[in-house]
């Protein structure tokens, strides 16, 4: 086995999968406040349709899967899904993106399931701000309950996501850094992209450059060496931290040279960039009994359909899904 690689060469081994575009939250940097208009149940791929494309393509070279959504939780028996993407041999690296609300209850079952690790997204660590950010009356005591929970089960590292907007919760950054020193909590500060149709601007972009002028009080961050993994982020700690601080820059650094993923719907398009709109549809030929070597075949076409690089900078974003859709 040879493994994939696109047309510039890039290796492709990593699959995210939306499981649902259902999400208990409304983020207002990822959702209109209303909502987006949501698809049928029959629609959505079922846990055995996502086995199915994950095991063919598990054949071509893919070895690590993300569940994301929507919110992936807010789907009922995740850890069954789990438990079978577990039993692909090959694949060796399963992890989960989570907003954290229903973490508590669910890490023992994920982790005894077959999930190795999980990112939460946490953009406040303040219950008002975390209302108006995510457009919900929810505790954040429960997402921290959450990430403690999933971080005694083992589900490590946990890694807290928080995307940076000025004027809202850039006033943050010192407290979530601080808990990479005090709490050994590993957090990446993600850049504001733009979809259309949410609440954020662009005026609220806070560049990662800034970030890190911002942080300067706390020391100098040093580089993680060697660099970890061939992901989007770039690692630094603090002298003493046991906790890591990741830089996100998809706006003003974008990463597409080092992009290895391809992107599954929960309506089963295959999805060669996050923010791009080219899609292959699975659902169709998987409820047509499509044959393990013609899903191949779609397969490597969505992989030499990737292209060089997303157009954020240019302003380009993609219109036809907003992000909670697309699986973030
Ligand atoms: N519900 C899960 C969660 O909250 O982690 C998974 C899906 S959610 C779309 C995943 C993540 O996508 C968000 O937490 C955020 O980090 C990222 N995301 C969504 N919209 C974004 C935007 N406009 N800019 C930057 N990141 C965004």
């Amino acid at each position: 086995m040879t493994g994939l690689s696109d047309s510039f060469q890039r290796p492709i081994n990593y699959l995210r999968i939306s499981v649902t575009d259902r999400c208990n939250l409304r983020c207002m940097y990822c959702m209109p406040s209303d909502g987006v208009s949501l698809m049928p149940h029959k629609d959505i791929l079922s846990y055995e349709e996502i086995y199915t494309v994950v095991s063919v393509a598990a054949e071509l070279g893919l070895d690590k899967v993300r569940l994301t959504g929507g919110e992936p939780l807010a789907r009922l028996g995740l850890p069954r899904l789990i438990q079978m993407l577990a039993h692909i041999d090959t694949i060796n690296d399963i992890a989960l993106t989570t907003n954290g609300l229903l973490l508590n209850r669910y890490a023992a079952e994920l982790k005894q399931a077959g999930l190795q690790r999980v990112n939460v997204s946490l953009d406040t660590l303040k219950q008002d701000k975390f209302e108006l950010i995510t457009r919900r009356n929810n505790n954040l005591s429960d997402v921290l309950a959450g990430i403690e929970t999933a971080r005694s089960v083992g589900l490590n590292p946990v890694k807290i996501n928080m995307v940076v907007m000025a004027g809202i919760n850039d006033d943050e950054l010192l407290d979530f850094a601080t808990k990479t020193i005090d709490e050994g909590w590993h957090v990446r500060f993600i850049e504001l992209m733009l979809p259309v149709g949410v609440s954020t601007t662009a005026a609220q972009l806070v560049s990662v450059s800034n970030m890190r002028k911002r942080l300067k009080p706390l020391g100098e961050l040093e580089p993680c060496l060697p660099s970890v993994g061939n992901g989007p982020a770039k690692y630094f700690r603090f002298p003493r931290a046991a906790g890591t601080i990741g830089f996100i820059a998809p706006v003003s650094e974008h990463f597409c040279f080092r992009c290895n993923r391809l992107r599954l719907t929960s309506d089963g398009k295959l999805r060669p960039c996050l923010l791009a709109e080219d899609e292959i549809d699975l659902r169709q030929p998987l409820r047509n009994g499509v044959s393990i070597d013609d899903l191949k075949k779609l397969i490597e076409e969505a992989v030499a359909r990737k292209p060089l690089n997303h157009h954020l900078d240019e302003g380009y974003i993609p219109k036809d899904r907003p992000f909670s859709q697309v699986g973030g």
